[in-house]
């Protein structure tokens, strides 16, 4: 009986264990693009955690601000402490949206799904090259 109580608290504690180990990051196809903090002040929009998305992302901070003036056709300039400021008021949605598009056109492999790739621009076009697989797709420019 004694024995027996004995190995029940063995396992209690291995369960305990494992339930502190953290769970693992998930690649690919589940792999869900940070959300924009966004904050309008007066006629301006403040994507405050920018370079955070940019890091996470893993892009060059300008390709990110170069495409949210394309998609937004409004000047846009990088603030000191990492976010992004645009002349206009657009709300989260509309820049959370843009994200998600970003993230599914120049982010994510095509071929394979990974969002382990290196966005290169080579003239008047991007080469969106895999870590994972190894394709190369080309994009355009902007
Ligand atoms: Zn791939």
């Amino acid at each position: 009986m004694a024995r027996r109580v004995r190995e029940y608290s063995y396992e209690e504690l291995l369960d305990r264990a494992y339930s502190k180990l953290p769970s693992k990051p998930v690649d690919g196809e589940t792999f869900e693009p940070p959300k924009a903090e966004v904050m309008i002040v007066g006629g301006k929009t403040i994507i405050l955690n920018f370079a955070k998305i940019a890091d996470i992302l893993n892009r060059d901070p300008k390709i990110l601000q170069r495409y949210y003036m394309k998609e937004l056709g409004a000047p846009a300039f990088l603030g000191e402490s990492g976010q992004l400021i645009i002349q206009g008021r657009f709300g989260p949605h509309i820049i959370n949206r843009l994200l998600e598009m970003f993230v599914k056109k120049y982010v994510i492999c095509p071929t394979c799904g990974s969002r382990f790739t290196v966005l290169k621009k080579v003239g008047k076009v991007f080469i969106l090259k895999c870590q994972a697989c190894g394709a190369e797709t080309t994009l355009e420019a902007f």
